[in-house]
């Protein structure tokens, strides 16, 4: 495909067009900051950025090719639930043929196969993940540090009941070295599946974890023009946060 025939503006490299889902009722704690920063890089990269929203009831826009879904309340999370589910099939078809999507917390549990909550309502997921969550009475709450091996540190914050097992189809995306991250015993953080990144931390995850916004970047060209030509993004804002966040107490 040209760069023209991707809707290319001139001298772009390209259009990704990337996806926030529900973030009407899914988007806590700075959520929507990974999708400002996935615009911002893609356009450091060369490429012309598009945002587009996905609340409930929308009609699903046609070729997507980068998803970010954020946390939120068990609230929000049954808002969406039915919503959610009607769009089972295509985000799964969509996760299965490697297009890269970032799910914050609360879309992380429900891309796995389901929530019950700690009041002990059963919120269905959609199975992308090989996971699952109970919500128990303790809130896990504080800033995380995670050792990866794809992406070096991350660092964030997380605020949850839910506590997410990992089955065997998904690996982790970390080790916890400080805070809790998928639950209070396996000492691990996230899901990794395919191009699918879930993570329980938000402050957003991305300003501060640009490593991981560049590799949705990348999957998302590469899928789409067969290739990815890194730009020069700017990265002093991202150092000082990532110095700031790092120096914080649990
Ligand atoms: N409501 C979910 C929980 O408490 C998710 C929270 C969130 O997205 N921060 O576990």
């Amino acid at each position: 495909m040209t760069a023209e025939s991707a809707g290319a503006v001139s001298g772009s490299k390209g259009t990704i067009r990337v996806l926030q889902l529900y973030p009407r009722d899914m988007n806590i704690y700075g959520d929507w900051g990974n999708a400002l920063v996935l615009k911002q890089r893609i356009s450091w990269h060369g490429y012309t950025p598009e945002l587009l929203e996905y609340n409930v009831g929308d009609e699903f826009p046609a070729d997507v090719d980068l998803i970010v879904g954020g946390g939120g309340q068990d609230s929000g999370q049954l808002v969406i639930q039915d919503d959610l589910q009607s769009r089972a099939g295509l985000l799964k078809e969509l996760a299965e043929d490697g297009a890269p999507m970032l799910a914050i917390c609360g879309l992380y549990q429900l891309f796995g196969r389901f929530f019950k909550t700690h009041l002990g309502t059963v919120i269905p997921g959609i199975g992308i993940l090989d996971v699952e969550t109970r919500g128990t009475d303790e809130r896990l709450i504080g800033n995380v540090k995670v050792a990866t091996e794809e992406f070096g540190e991350i660092l964030g914050y997380e605020n949850h009941s839910g506590q997410t097992t990992l089955g065997p189809g998904v690996r982790p995306l970390g080790t916890t070295a400080k805070g809790t991250g998928n639950n209070s015993s396996d000492g691990h953080e996230g899901a990794r599946y395919k191009n699918v990144v879930a993570s329980y931390l938000h402050g957003s995850l991305l300003p501060k974890n640009p490593a991981i916004a560049d590799f949705l970047i990348r999957t998302a060209a590469e899928r789409k023009f067969g290739t990815f030509e890194p730009g020069a993004p700017d990265d002093r804002f991202a150092v000082l946060a990532r110095e700031h966040a790092a120096r914080r107490p649990r």
